[in-house]
């Protein structure tokens, strides 16, 4: 299904095959997902019914709600720092920061002392979140990166972000680990093939079996090292909500790679269409929890979202919305239900919270 505008991108890589030789997958995603001109999360807005996937904060304000109570809990708990960075990674269309902040309103001080700052690299989806927030107590503050914040105390969610960043995969193969990557095949398609064997420094590794995968993003751990140094220095709460696995779980799954495309709502043939299509991986929850323990801050779970939500409030919350809106009881009761039935989002989709050490626990972790 690759349309005219699918060409740009794929000239693009051809050429560059050509010139250095076959890329890494992180690589690949780099270009395919954030290439200034026709990078996928560039050029247009990706998300609901008419894009090519939804997300939780879409299917239920109650998402949102809750994660922006948890936040303001974790405020009240930590002292109430008089000023703080209200932050969120990939607001996607601004629904989670809008519900948040309506919700938060209620929580004496904490919108006085908050600056919202949307971590945002595609310009559509900035000016669907400028609509969302329009007329919000507080002005959000648009950055590119993280580092690019002031300091202070930082309270931070990122839903379905870090499952967007660019990430390595390697097979286990009888003489070492082998990378994945992409070449051109005969006909100048895209082909995967693997790079020669070398070894790898990670220690859990041992007992991976020959087939076995091993996924690593670096740009993921990179940014959970800034705000694992941030947590640390000045204190706050940050949750990241993704399609997660750990350690365990991927030994138990017997190793598999994660990697893959989705477009229009069903999977895609990953090389097919670069740029047209959301490339994805699960989030390793494990790799994101030493990376903020080599900072000095603490991981709290994951726990399941399912769990997550309902420790929070969440059947509660759309009982009270039913009851203020009869008519519309059957879509709260069913949107409830899409995040937190196991069957759903409710298991597969697991929360990671971060603190600096010894900080009090994040409201739903147990
Ligand atoms: N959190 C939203 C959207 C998830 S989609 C939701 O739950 O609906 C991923 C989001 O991350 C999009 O807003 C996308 O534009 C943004 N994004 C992707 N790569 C990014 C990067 N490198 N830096 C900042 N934002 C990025």
């Amino acid at each position: 299904m690759s349309g005219a505008g699918d060409a740009p991108l794929m000239a693009k890589l051809r050429e560059r095959i050509r010139s250095e030789g076959p890329i890494s997958l992180g690589v690949y995603m780099e270009i395919c997902l954030a290439d200034p001109e026709h990078g996928y999360y560039r050029k247009a807005d990706p998300i609901g019914a008419a894009g090519d996937f939804t997300t939780s904060p879409e299917i239920s304000q109650i998402f949102g709600e809750l994660i922006g109570l948890a936040l303001a809990q974790a405020w009240l708990d930590q002292g109430q720092p008089p000023s703080f960075l209200l932050v969120e990674l990939g607001p996607g269309r601004g629904r989670l920061m809008a519900d948040a902040i309506r919700a938060v309103r209620r929580v004496p001080g904490f919108l006085d002392a908050a600056q919202p700052i949307l971590v945002e690299t595609s310009a559509p989806l900035r000016t669907a979140q400028a609509k969302a927030l329009g007329g919000a107590p507080r002005e959000p503050l648009w950055l590119d990166r993280l580092e690019d914040a002031t300091d202070g105390p930082v309270f931070l969610i990122a839903n379905e972000f870090f499952d967007a960043m660019p990430l390595r995969q390697w097979r286990r193969a009888a003489e070492g680990w082998r990378e994945r990557r992409i070449a051109l095949g005969a006909d100048d398609a895209l082909v995967y093939e693997f790079g020669p064997p070398e070894p790898l420094d990670v220690p859990d590794l041992s007992g991976a079996p020959i087939g076995a995968w091993f996924e690593r993003s670096e740009a993921s751990e990179a940014i959970v090292d800034e705000i694992g140094k941030r947590l640390s220095a000045r204190g706050g709460a940050a949750l990241a909500i993704d399609y997660a696995y750990d350690l365990a779980q991927r030994r138990a799954a017997g190793w598999p790679e994660t990697f893959q495309a989705v477009r229009a709502h069903a999977y895609a043939d990953p090389l097919e269409a670069p740029g047209a299509a959301d490339l994805t991986a699960h989030v390793d929850f494990s790799a994101l929890s030493a990376a903020a323990a080599r900072q000095g801050a603490q991981a709290h779970g994951p726990v399941t979202q399912g769990a997550f939500l309902r420790r929070l409030g969440a059947e509660q919350r759309a009982a009270a919305l039913a009851k203020a809106n009869p008519s519309q009881a059957e879509s709260v009761a069913a949107g409830l239900g899409r995040l937190i039935d196991p069957r759903e989002m409710g298991a597969l989709f697991k929360v990671l919270g971060l603190t600096a050490k010894g900080a009090p626990p994040i409201a739903g972790f147990a």
